[in-house]
């Protein structure tokens, strides 16, 4: 093999850049191959939130605690170059039933560490000046945040470059060299890299790039449409979302499911999602999902009926059955390491997954426990 790397990195998404940028860090000699281009899967359909709030205590939440630390402590001075905006997410719910629930989860929630004021319909004007009047209940979260998905990947990518990395798109990982049992490099349509570790930063196609080295990852894409506005003058401060949506992310049903989630950005557009539904990678544009959306937008932010659509787009939300993501070594193919299937939460998770990963990759303690995030969990339940 002409070339070698530590370690080769699998993808350049939000995942692929982070574990780059850690492990160039760290000295490593670093070589990341994307099959396009930067940031042209998933991480250039998300909405960039950081979100504390749509999690239940576990393992994920204290994965999102952590990661919102090393945005917040570890990469600091670079916030500015991906926009990262402590905005704050309210939380809200149109029916009693759903402010109970809301208000039950929010118990659970601050005794995980998570920050949450409980507010009445009446107080979320306070916080939204549009946001309808019909509402019972809401939440307020001051732990999220936000980030432009595809200046986060494309920075900590140059941050790494700067390290010492290579990065080479436009170059397909076509299959994993094994000597036994042992993961020792890559090959790529230009040729082999040896390699002392592979990191498997697919996303949605993780699964793909496993089968190579002869190992199983069920992850699957759960596909996503946004709608994006025409530029306005600062409307909606906050991550604004129904109580609904944590329920929707959760599922694990195939069909489809919408919750409305509205937000303002920089450039002045506001994001409108979600939808959450399993059809492989369909990239068809759906005018009844999108219309669902819309009104749902409008019925949390009556203002936005007189506000034109400028466009739509859509992304593959990388999910594993369990909802949980893949960090770590795979004792199937020793020298092969995951960091994908984050669904809905991937950009957010980036940046602690990538810190996490590195330090089990050179040896260190982890500062947190990543069994629940095993790759051959699926092997064996
Ligand atoms: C509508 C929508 C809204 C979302 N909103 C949010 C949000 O608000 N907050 C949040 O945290 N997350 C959000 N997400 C999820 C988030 O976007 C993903 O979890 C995240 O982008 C996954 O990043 P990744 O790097 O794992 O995958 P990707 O960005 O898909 O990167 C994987 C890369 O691997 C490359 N690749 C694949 N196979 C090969 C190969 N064989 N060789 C070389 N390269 C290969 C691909 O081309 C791709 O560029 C949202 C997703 C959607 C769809």
């Amino acid at each position: 093999m002409s070339q070698s790397a530590d370690v080769v990195v699998v993808g350049a998404g939000a995942l692929g850049a982070a574990c780059a940028y850690f492990a160039a860090r760290q000295g490593m000699r670093v070589h990341v191959l994307e099959r396009a281009q930067i940031a042209s899967g998933t991480t250039s359909a998300g909405e960039g939130n950081l979100l504390v709030s749509d999690k239940e205590a576990g393992p994920e939440l204290d994965l999102a605690l952590y990661s919102r630390d090393v945005f917040r402590d570890d990469l600091a001075e670079y916030g500015r170059l991906w926009e990262f905006d402590g905005k704050g997410g309210l939380v809200v719910s149109a029916t009693e039933s759903g402010a109970d629930a809301l208000a039950e989860l929010t118990v659970r929630q601050r005794a995980s560490g998570i920050e949450v004021t409980n507010l009445e319909g009446t107080q979320l004007r306070d916080y939204e000046p549009h946001i309808s009047p019909a509402l019972r209940a809401g939440a307020f979260y001051p732990q999220d945040a936000q980030v432009q998905p595809m200046l986060l990947a494309g920075h900590l990518l140059r941050l790494a470059r700067d390290l010492g990395a290579v990065v080479q798109t436009n170059t397909a990982v076509i299959g994993i060299i094994r000597n036994g049992d042992r993961v020792t490099g890559i090959q790529t349509s230009a040729g082999a890299i040896s390699a002392g570790a592979v990191v498997n930063a697919a996303g949605a196609w993780a699964g793909v790039v496993a089968e190579l080295a002869g190992v199983q990852l069920p992850i699957l894409p759960r596909r996503g449409f946004v709608l994006v506005t025409e530029p306005l003058p600062l409307t909606i401060h906050h991550k604004v979302y129904a109580a609904e949506y944590v329920t929707n992310v959760l599922s694990s049903d195939e069909g489809l499911q919408t919750s409305p989630v509205v937000e303002g950005t920089g450039s002045g557009t506001v994001l409108i999602g979600s939808s959450r539904e399993r059809v492989g990678f369909n990239r068809t544009i759906s005018v009844p999902i999108l219309a669902q959306l819309a009104a749902k937008a409008i019925a949390l932010f009556p203002i936005l009926a007189s506000v034109k659509v400028m466009r739509s787009y859509l992304g593959f939300r990388p999910y594993c059955p369990d909802h949980l993501p893949v960090i770590g070594h795979d004792p199937r193919a020793p020298g092969l390491w995951h960091a994908s299937g984050h669904e809905g939460a991937g950009i957010g998770l980036s940046v602690g997954t990538a810190k996490l990963l590195i330090q089990a990759l050179s040896g260190q303690p982890t500062d947190l426990d990543l069994s629940a995030f095993r790759p051959e969990r699926f092997d064996h339940p």
